[in-house]
This record gives C-alpha cells, structure tokens and sequence, in this order.
C-alpha cells in the first residue's frame, strides 16, 4: 500500500473529475506500466471509503506523481470530487495487464470510449516522453465536442510525438472546437476505420476499452476484418466483464480465487499430516478391516510374552521359534502349559516378526548313577 497527498480535484468536464497526487515522502517507488490500473482509497467524513478500480493516467516516468481521471456518478466518484489538496489517499497496486509493449509492437490502433480513453492516456504520454517509434492510431470516441478531457494534452503530444496520430469521434452537435484536428463526425464504423487505416489490419496491434457495447463493437468489427483476437487486447471498466484480457494479472478477483485454492489445499495437507501422525501407515494403505488382525496378532504376541517370561531361566540364549521348543520341553510336566506353548508355537510365524526373544534355558538335571565295588576293589559306575 502507497500513500499519497492529493495535489489537485478538479472538474474537466461536466462529468469527469481529474485527481492529481504527490507520493508522500519516505515512501517505496510506486513502479506501473503504462495502462495499469490501482485501488483507491481515502477517508470520506470521517470514514475510510471502500477500495475502487481506476486506470492510471499519468506516464511511469513521471516519477512520485499519479494521476486518474473518474466520471462523477455515484457515491465514490463524488466523494473523490470533495478531495482537498493535502488530504491522504491509499494507493494498491499496480495491476491488469493492458499494456503498451513498446518493445514489442512498431504499430498499434487505441480504441478509446467516453471516460476509457484513461489508460491511452498513460501509454501515449510514456510513448512520446521515451521517445517510442511505435506507431500509434488513436480513435477517441466523445458524445460531444464539449465531453472531450484531455483535448488539450492529445494536441501538445501529438505535436511532441510524430509517430502518434489522433482521430476524434463526435457523437453528435458541432465539432468547430475542434478545428484544425482529424474528426469525423458520427459514429466510429467499419468504413471509417477502413479509411483511416488505409484497410491496412495485418501486424497492427489493437487495443480498445469503453463502455461495453462500444467495446463488443470494435471486437466484433476487427475480428470481421480478418484480426485474431490474439491481436485484441481490451480493458473493461466493469470487474469480471468477458472483455477484460488484463484479468489474467489482475486482483482482486484472482488474488481472491488463489487465496481461496491455498487455503483448500492446505486444509487437505493439514489433515492428511495429522492422519499420518495418528494412523500407522499401513493402516491407512490397507483395508479398514485390518485393525482387528493387529489387534489379535498384538494379543497373541502378548500371551506368548506372558507363557514364556513365565518358564524357568535357561542358561544359554536362543531366538524364539527355539525357544518355543524349550518352553514345550520345560512345560512337559505340565499339560496346560504345553498346550499354551504349542500354541505360541504356531502364532510365531505371525506374531514374532519383532526382534528374537532372550530365554534362559533350564539347567540340565543331575545324572543318577549306580556304582558297585567288587571284593578286589574295583569300582565300575552306570
Ligand atoms: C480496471 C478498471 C479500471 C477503471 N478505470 C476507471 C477510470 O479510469 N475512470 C473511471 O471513471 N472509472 C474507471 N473504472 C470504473 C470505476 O471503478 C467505477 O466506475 C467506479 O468505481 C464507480 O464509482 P461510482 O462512484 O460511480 O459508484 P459507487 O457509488 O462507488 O458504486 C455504485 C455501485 O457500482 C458498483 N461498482 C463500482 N465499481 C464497479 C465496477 N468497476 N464494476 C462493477 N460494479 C462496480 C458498486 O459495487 C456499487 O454497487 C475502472 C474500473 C476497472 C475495473
């Protein structure tokens, strides 16, 4: 966010008001492209006004200053009109993807409608200030000869850049204000452009934004020309409009569909972590039937702990499927601990997968032998 100073408000026409500002010291460079567009915002008695779209109009190389020009219609616009200069204004952005490619493009055609001749305004002066080559046409289509901003700025660049060319379209009354200019009176139609561009509409790119029955057509002309919409890059004033090719780098609307798949995808990360910490794994791989298996083959393992830490110590060591042979052994005099053995015998395959069990081997009994003396004296032991 950027916090500007309002230099001037002032009306320019009976309708538009043009906003100049001044970047408040301390603050980030303010870096945009020509054509882009920023969120206003500001305090209106008292209190902070929701954020609005407004295309950019100054140039980037007019460094620490913004301008924008509105037509005063509804609440915000003319809140914006009772701005003072010295009065603070928060700045988001830049965004949209309307914008000149001087690199890009040696011949452009701007088709401009009522208050979106704005955007035009940025790219024509950053063009003329840098000294483009690019070519430029610009149609600008007003109601009236008394509903034309920027009449005086189009004049003094067209006279700076001779590579820009400005055709203004009358809607209807007179047009001797405009003397000495290229105008055509009436509506902009597909002879009139036929004629200004010399029917000439291969490797010229066109931009157009305006109110959207003037944008549909221009869209619907230029593709009937033969121009691929590839070649058609349009601005709408309305968010979410179809006509609105800058959208794909625009915000709000795509910061809140990202924002909205982030948080999605992370709730599902969270809980699949969460799963993972509290399940063992292999439960989660198979079937949900699995858990009473372990839990018998948890059982077993117990009773064969039980049964053999149960025996007698054995002397030496032995893994456990032989220390189920000595239990059986050991537990030969007893036929209920045999049978356990026996059993824990055959669950071994299942259940001991686990580290070998150490036993003690018994002690082996002492030997009962019989001796005899003969009269000679010889003793023989069996
Ligand atoms: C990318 C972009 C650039 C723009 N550039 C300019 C410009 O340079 N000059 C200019 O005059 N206008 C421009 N606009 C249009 C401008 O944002 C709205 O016309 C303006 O905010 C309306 O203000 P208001 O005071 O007339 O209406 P408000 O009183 O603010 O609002 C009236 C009603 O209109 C709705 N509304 C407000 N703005 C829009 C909108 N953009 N789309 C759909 N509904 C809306 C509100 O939700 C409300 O319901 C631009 C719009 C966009 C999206």
């Amino acid at each position: 966010m950027h916090k500007y100073i309002v230099k001037s408000a002032q009306q320019i026409t009976d309708t538009t008001l043009l906003l100049d500002l001044e970047q408040k010291s301390g603050q980030g460079v303010f870096v945009y492209r020509p054509g882009q567009y920023a969120a206003i915002s500001f305090y209106h008695k008292g209190r902070p006004t929701p954020a609005r779209c407004f295309s950019i109009v100054s140039s980037p190389t007019d460094q620490g200053k913004l301008r924008f020009s509105m037509r005063t219609k509804g609440r915000f616009t003319k809140a914006a009109a009772g701005l003072k200069p010295g009065d603070s204004v928060k700045i988001r952005g830049p965004y949209g993807g309307f914008v000149l490619d001087i690199a890009g493009s040696s011949d452009v055609v701007f088709l401009a409608g009522g208050i979106g001749v704005t955007p035009f305004m940025s790219m024509v002066s950053y063009a003329t200030s840098v000294q483009s080559q690019t070519k430029i046409t610009m149609f600008y289509s007003c109601q009236t000869q008394d509903d034309v901003p920027f009449l005086d700025e189009l004049k003094h660049l067209e006279l700076q850049n001779p590579n820009l060319r400005v055709v203004f379209v009358v809607g209807s009354g007179e047009t001797n204000k405009l003397a000495g200019l290229s105008v055509v009176s009436g509506r902009l139609t597909p002879d009139v452009l036929d004629g200004v561009l010399d029917n000439e509409y291969n490797g010229r790119t066109f931009y157009t934004c305006g109110p959207p029955p003037y944008m549909n057509a221009m869209v619907k002309t230029l593709r009937s020309k033969g121009v691929q919409r590839s070649r058609i890059i349009t601005e709408a004033f309305a968010q979410g409009s179809q006509l609105q090719t800058g959208q794909i780098q625009s915000w709000p609307y795509n910061v809140y569909v990202l924002s909205a798949a982030s948080l999605i995808l992370g709730s599902l990360a969270i809980t699949i972590s969460d799963m993972l910490k509290t399940l063992p794994p292999q439960a989660l791989l198979n079937s949900a039937n699995l858990a009473p298996t372990l839990t018998s083959a948890n059982s077993r393992q117990h009773d064969l702990d039980t049964l053999v830490n149960s025996l007698p110590p054995l002397a030496t060591t032995a893994p456990a499927t032989s220390a189920a042979q000595a239990s059986a052994q050991a537990a030969q005099t007893d036929a209920t601990a045999a049978a356990a053995a026996a059993s824990a015998a055959a669950s071994v395959s299942t259940a001991a997968t686990a580290a070998p069990v150490v036993v003690q081997a018994p002690a082996p009994a002492p030997v009962q032998k019989t001796c005899t003396t003969t009269q000679s004296g010889v003793t023989t032991c069996v």
